[in-house]
């Protein structure tokens, strides 16, 4: 994987940040995902957009633009030569002594790296994967993309240990999200997802969903489900950049019919032809 720190290219294995990077201090900093298919970069101006409002809301200054991670982004492509994989991209406020109040002026780190990734096994696609719900123990801005994950590595964690694949949150509004996924349910024909706000992250992927939905005709309802409600779906998938749509067979212990799921299929073909389409 090649990497870029402020300004110089090198390896991954040798990219190194400052110890008093408020990123490594406090968390205090910025990131995105964004897939390469077939060498190209699918959706970048939509994460480099929720990066900017990101980065304003938390008060940034002097924070790379995004026209400038735009092009840094095509110089990883081309010189890492990666068809199939996802660029990371991460700000910081900045290496600074260390103090929880913003250094003055802000001199934001920027890291990025570009590596191969291999697309979600075809028996999640096509089977679905287990889940489980767990408390949604974030703070309010979770449409903030930041690098603070520890409640979402911490209920991976305990999802993977008992044998699932992702942790649905459940906020006292209801549910919201998974760790690294957005969530949905359809229920007679009618799909279900959390409302954008401060609950969630606003996906890229919801919102393709969301538009593609709305093109074939498929009525969606943004609203928080109450766990009874989640369970009670005829249908439940996740969704995400790296994923696009994994259907759920499985919720704690209620399972749900994946071989009998219509609306979820008719997604996740749509989801893959508009891939293809617009890389
Ligand atoms: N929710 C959370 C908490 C996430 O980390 C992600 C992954 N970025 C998503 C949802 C899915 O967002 P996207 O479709 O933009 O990848």
């Amino acid at each position: 994987p090649l990497a870029y720190v402020n300004g110089e290219f090198e390896d991954l294995e040798n990219a190194k940040v400052d110890a008093l990077d408020r990123g490594f201090i406090y968390g205090d900093g910025l990131y995105e995902v964004v897939a390469i298919y077939g060498g190209k970069l699918y959706q970048i101006d939509e994460h480099l957009e929720r990066y900017k409002n990101g980065a304003e809301e938390m008060l940034f200054e002097n924070y790379p633009a995004p026209e400038e991670i735009k092009k840094i982004s095509h110089e990883l492509l081309e010189k890492s030569g990666i068809k199939e994989g996802i660029i990371y991209l991460e700000v910081t406020r900045g290496t600074a002594p260390r103090k929880h109040s913003f250094p003055e002026p802000q001199k934001p780190n920027l890291f990025m790296f570009a590596k191969e990734a291999p697309r979600p096994d075809a028996e999640f696609k096509n089977n679905g994967i287990k889940t489980i719900l767990v408390p949604d123990e974030r703070w309010n801005r979770c449409n903030v993309k930041s690098i603070n994950l520890l409640p979402n590595c911490f209920y991976k964690e305990k999802a993977n240990r008992e044998g699932a694949y992702e942790a649905i949150q459940v906020h006292r509004l209801g549910v919201t999200e998974g760790t690294s996924t957005n969530v949905f349910g359809v229920k007679d024909g009618v799909v279900y997802t959390a409302p954008t706000g401060q609950r969630i992250l606003p996906g890229i992927t919801r919102d393709t969903i969301l538009k593609l939905a709305d093109r074939i005709g498929i009525k969606v309802v943004e609203k928080f489900l109450s766990p009874e409600e989640l369970y009670n779906c005829d249908e439940v998938f996740i969704s995400s950049t790296t994923i696009k749509i994994l259907p759920v067979k499985q919720i704690d212990q209620v399972t749900f019919p994946v071989s009998d799921y219509k609306t979820t299929f008719v997604l996740q073909e749509e989801l893959e032809k508009y891939t293809l389409e617009n890389r």
